[in-house]
């Protein structure tokens, strides 16, 4: 037996051992219904963050809309551990369904952000392409392991490949934002990845053209460790106001080790972090995250993603992911707080909100 057939076993062994949600020891709420939060700001408007599962997360100020991570199709483990995945058509009308519910529209996002290549970040994007989910052209901002996942869509989507300050605040060039609407600006940061189980980390390196050359486009049925992640990438959101920004969100791709150009000085100087949006999976493998993020940002809201089992159904009642220990996370936020970031409860910072939740602010 393989390695990763082994780990991929174990996995599946100890996600059958996972408690049921009610079960998460800190009392955090698990947001079931849209919720609305006061906020200090300059915010004009309320700004809309629709959490669709995974990192799949849309945001909406005054209708300009953007999206990061698009996935609905969530696999059987045996089918991404030994088997071939493909579209869930069943999971993406539900998703489809919530984007509506939930006042967002496609038709009006022109921008897509991923944040690395494996499929559970960016594998439905062709489905909603070939579906005309989006009104034509997309912009994709993306690595290049991604463009050659999708490269058979290049007649519909304009690859912009990510470039990320360097970590020298003197050296960062505000050049880097992307200025996709009137009021929304978005800079990609250079980002890395924790492990996935037991220190282990699957679908490393760069996704080939060659591998994705084989693959039917209209339902994409393929080997799931052919989706490998490249360069990883968070984001920073700011809506803009009068040419200034006026909120601040971190949207946090995997769990990552701290490094210098997460966000350089000089970024932070220009306006602070209102709301982190961050990945609880595989958490305890990087013991720096969240807290060294959460320390030096201070946002006054953490929500938090990719904390459901995306290996179940993703119409049926989600579960805690495995291999995550979701306690640990808050625990090691708790130890980051200081006189200027300081919360009361975990309740009280963190929202975990269920798919298709979506989360204002004004
Ligand atoms: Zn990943």
């Amino acid at each position: 037996m393989k390695k990763v057939h082994l780990l991929l076993l174990l996995l599946s062994l100890q996600s059958l051992a996972k408690p049921p949600i009610k079960y998460l020891k800190n009392g955090v709420a698990i947001n079931k219904c849209n919720v609305s939060y006061a906020i200090q700001s300059n915010l004009l408007d309320s700004l809309h963050i629709l959490y669709l599962g995974c990192n799949n997360v849309m945001m909406k100020y005054k209708n300009e809309q953007v999206m990061f991570d698009p996935f609905f199709s969530y696999q059987a483990l045996k089918k991404v551990g030994l088997g071939k995945i493909k579209f869930d058509e069943k999971a993406i009308s539900l998703g489809l369904e919530r984007i509506k519910q939930a006042g967002f529209d496609l038709q009006n996002v022109h921008d897509i952000f991923i944040s690395h290549g494996h499929y559970d970040h960016v594998f439905d994007l062709p489905y909603l392409i070939n579906h005309q989910a989006f009104k034509s052209h997309i912009n994709l901002h993306c690595n290049t392991s991604v463009q050659n996942e999708l490269f058979k869509f290049k007649d519909r989507i304009n690859f912009i490949t990510n470039q990320s300050p360097k970590c020298d605040s003197n050296a960062y060039d505000d050049k880097l934002w992307q200025n996709i609407s009137e009021h929304i600006r978005v800079l990609p940061l250079r980002s890395s990845h924790a492990p996935h189980v037991l220190g282990v980390q699957f679908m490393k390196g760069e996704s080939k053209a060659n591998k994705f050359e084989q693959y039917d486009t209209t339902n994409f049925k393929s080997n799931a460790m052919h989706w490998k992640g490249g360069k990883e990438y968070a984001y920073l959101v700011d809506i803009i106001e009068n040419s200034k920004p006026v909120f601040r969100i971190l949207m946090q791709g995997p769990s990552i080790k701290p490094c210098p150009d997460i966000l350089p000085e000089a970024v932070l100087k220009e306006k602070d972090v209102d709301i982190a949006v961050m990945i609880i999976a595989s958490n305890q493998y990087v013991k720096e995250y969240p807290g060294f993020q959460l320390g030096r940002l201070k946002p006054k809201k953490v929500i938090i993603t990719h904390w459901e089992n995306f290996f179940k159904d993703y119409t049926k009642e989600p579960t805690l992911v495995p291999s995550t220990n979701h306690d640990a996370f808050f625990q090691k936020a708790s130890k980051a707080q200081s006189k200027e970031w300081n919360y009361k409860t975990d309740a009280d910072m963190f929202i975990m909100p269920y798919p298709g939740t979506k989360i204002s602010f004004k």
